[in-house]
C-alpha cells in the first residue's frame, strides 16, 4: 500500500504500537491522525480528569511524533464523517486503528468499517491493548470464563511473551504537508469542563518513567505494600494503561527483566513471588475485558440477573455524603476526599468506598460507578464496572453478598497509624492512632475537631444489607 491512515485512539503512543507498526512496515506513508470526537464532550460519563489526561498524552504524542519527523494531524468532530474524507484529501488507501473493547466503540468501528468500504478504502484492526481478548481463552467447555483463578490459570499457561512492536522511522513530512489540523482545546475548561483535580502528568514519557521506577524496586515489594493506601506501592500505570500511553508488551518485557534480575537476589522466591502477585492484576484487567464483550448485559445491570430486583436506597443525602467524603467513615471521606482532589484513588479504598456504598447506605452500585467515571482519571467501563460488581457482591466471581468489609478494621489494618486519613481529614489531625479511625469513641474531641458524625451505624446496615440480598435469594 502507498499511504495508510493510522488513527489513534486508546494507544496515545508510538512504541509498542501493532497497527502503527504494522501500517509502517505495509506502507510507504504512514499519516497519524487524531481525532477529538464530538463524543469526548457530550458523553454521559465525560469527566474534566479523563479529559485533561488525554488531552495532555495527545500533545505528548505530537512531541514524540514530530521528533521522529510526522505531524499528527488533528480533526474535531465524527470519525464516520472525517475519516472518508481525510483519506480523500491524503490519497491513502487504507485506514488501521488498533481495537477497542466497548461494545459503544464497536458498534462505531462497525459503521466505520462499512463507509470506508463503500467509499472505496480499507479499514483494519488490530489486536493490540491486551495479551489475550474476548474469546481468546475459553474453559474447555467452550465457555467464557466467569472466575477470576482459573481464568488467570489458562492465561498464563497459554502466554508467550510478545515481542514489542517496532515504529520505523519512515516517511518524510512533505507527504502529508497539505493536509491541515484542527486545533485541539488547551485544557478542558476551554469546553466546559473546569479541572478542580490535581491529576497525574500524562503522556507516553511518563508512562515508561512510572514503569521504570516501579520495576526499579516496588514491584518486589508488591505483595505487601499494594494494600496500604498511605504508601507509593503501586505502578500508578492505570491512566496510561487506559489511555495507552504504554503498550502491555512493554510491561510484560519489563517484568520479565525485573524476575531476570531476581534470579539473582537473596530473596529470590520472594521477589517472583512479587512479580507474578503483579502480573495477576493486570490478567485482571483483561478478565475484566473479556467479561464485558461475553456478558455486555453488565453494562445495563447486575451480571447475577436476580440482583437487578434488588430495593436499594434513593437517599440522596447519603450518597452526597458518600460523594463528599463526609460520612463520618473517615477511611471512607479521606478515599472520597483524595478522589474529588487528584482523580485517582487506591485500590484497597475503591472496596472500601464501594462496599460502603452499597453494603452500609445500601446505594445501588450503578451510582457509585458513574460518580467514579466521572472522577477518575482511569475511568475505564470494564474494570470500573467489574470493580463495583465485585463490591456489591451482584458480579462475576464476586465477594459474595456476605462479605462486608467493616470500614474501622479495614483501616486498622491498612492505614494503622492514620497516616492516609490525617492526609485528607485535616480535622482529625489531633486523634490519636487508636482513636483516628473511630472518633466517635471520643465525643469531646469530636465535636471540637467540627468532623462530621457517621450518618449510619455499621453494624445495623449491615443486618439491613444481609436481609436486602436474602429477600432476592
Ligand atoms: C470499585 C472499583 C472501581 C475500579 N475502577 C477502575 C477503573 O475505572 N479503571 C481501572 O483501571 N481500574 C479500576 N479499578 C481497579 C484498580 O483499583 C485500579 O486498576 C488500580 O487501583 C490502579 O492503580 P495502579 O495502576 O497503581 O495499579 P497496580 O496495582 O499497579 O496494577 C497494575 C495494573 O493492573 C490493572 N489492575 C489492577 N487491579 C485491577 C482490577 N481489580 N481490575 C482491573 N484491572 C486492574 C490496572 O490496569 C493497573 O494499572 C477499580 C477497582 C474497584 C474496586
Amino acid at each position: 500500500m502507498k499511504t495508510v491512515i493510522h488513527w489513534f485512539r486508546r494507544d496515545l503512543r508510538v512504541s509498542d504500537n501493532v497497527a502503527l507498526s504494522e501500517a509502517a512496515k505495509r506502507a510507504e506513508t504512514v499519516i497519524p491522525v487524531f481525532i477529538f470526537e464530538d463524543a469526548f464532550r457530550t458523553g454521559p460519563d465525560v469527566g474534566a480528569a479523563r479529559l485533561a489526561f488525554l488531552l495532555q498524552s495527545v500533545k505528548s504524542l505530537r512531541k514524540n511524533l514530530a521528533e521522529l519527523g510526522h505531524t499528527l494531524v488533528v480533526r474535531c468532530g465524527k470519525s464516520e464523517e472525517i475519516l472518508p474524507q481525510l483519506c480523500k484529501e491524503a490519497n491513502a488507501q487504507a485506514v488501521f486503528a488498533n481495537k477497542r473493547y466497548e461494545p459503544y466503540a464497536q458498534r462505531r468501528d462497525e459503521r466505520i468499517i462499512g463507509i470506508l468500504n463503500a467509499a472505496g478504502f480499507g479499514f483494519e484492526l488490530f489486536k493490540d491493548a491486551v495479551v489475550w481478548e474476548e474469546t481468546e481463552i475459553l474453559t474447555q467447555a467452550g465457555k467464557p470464563y466467569t472466575v477470576f483463578t482459573p481464568y488467570s490459570k489458562a492465561w498464563k499457561a497459554k502466554s508467550i511473551f510478545a515481542p514489542r512492536a517496532k515504529f520505523p522511522i519512515r516517511n518524510p513530512q512533505s507527504a502529508i504537508r497539505n493536509l491541515e489540523s484542527d486545533s485541539l482545546p488547551a485544557t478542558p475548561d476551554e469546553i466546559g469542563f473546569p479541572l478542580t483535580q490535581k491529576i497525574p502528568p500524562g503522556g507516553e514519557r511518563m508512562a515508561l518513567e512510572l514503569l521504570r521506577k516501579f520495576m526499579a524496586g516496588p514491584v518486589y515489594e508488591y505483595g505487601a505494600s499494594r494494600n496500604f493506601p498511605a504508601i507509593d506501592g503501586t505502578s500508578n500505570l492505570s491512566p496510561h494503561l487506559r489511555a495507552g500511553t504504554i503498550g502491555i508488551r512493554t510491561i510484560l518485557a519489563e517484568l520479565k527483566r525485573a524476575k531476570e534480575k531476581a534470579e539473582s537476589g537473596k530473596r529470590k522466591a520472594e521477589m517472583l513471588a512479587n512479580c507474578d502477585i503483579f502480573l495477576n492484576e493486570l490478567i485482571w484487567r483483561e478478565f475484566y475485558l473479556q467479561v464485558l464483550h461475553n456478558f455486555p448485559h453488565v453494562i445495563k445491570g447486575a451480571f447475577r440477573p436476580e440482583y437487578d430486583q434488588l430495593k436499594w436506597s434513593d437517599d440522596q443525602e447519603h450518597f452526597q455524603a458518600w460523594c463528599e467524603g463526609k460520612t463520618g467513615y473517615p477511611i471512607v471521606d479521606a478515599a472520597m476526599r483524595c478522589l474529588n482532589a487528584t482523580g485517582t484513588m487506591h485500590n484497597r479504598l475503591r472496596m472500601i468506598v464501594a462496599m460502603f456504598l452499597t453494603k452500609d447506605l445500601l446505594i445501588h452500585w450503578q451510582w457509585g460507578e458513574r460518580y467514579f467515571m466521572k472522577q477518575l482519571v482511569d475511568g475505564d467501563l470494564a474494570a470500573n464496572n467489574g470493580g463495583w460488581q465485585w463490591s456489591a457482591g451482584t458480579g462475576t466471581d464476586a465477594a459474595p453478598y456476605f462479605r462486608i468489609f467493616n470500614p474501622v478494621s479495614q483501616a486498622e489494618k491498612f492505614d494503622p497509624q492514620g497516616e492516609f486519613v490525617r492526609r485528607w481529614i485535616p480535622e482529625l489531625k489531633d486523634f490519636p492512632d487508636d482513636e483516628i479511625h473511630q472518633p466517635w469513641e471520643n465525643p469531646l474531641l469530636l465535636t471540637k475537631s467540627k468532623y462530621p458524625p457517621r450518618i449510619v451505624l455499621h453494624a445495623d446496615q449491615r443486618g439491613k444489607c444481609l436481609a436486602m440480598f436474602k429477600a432476592v435469594k
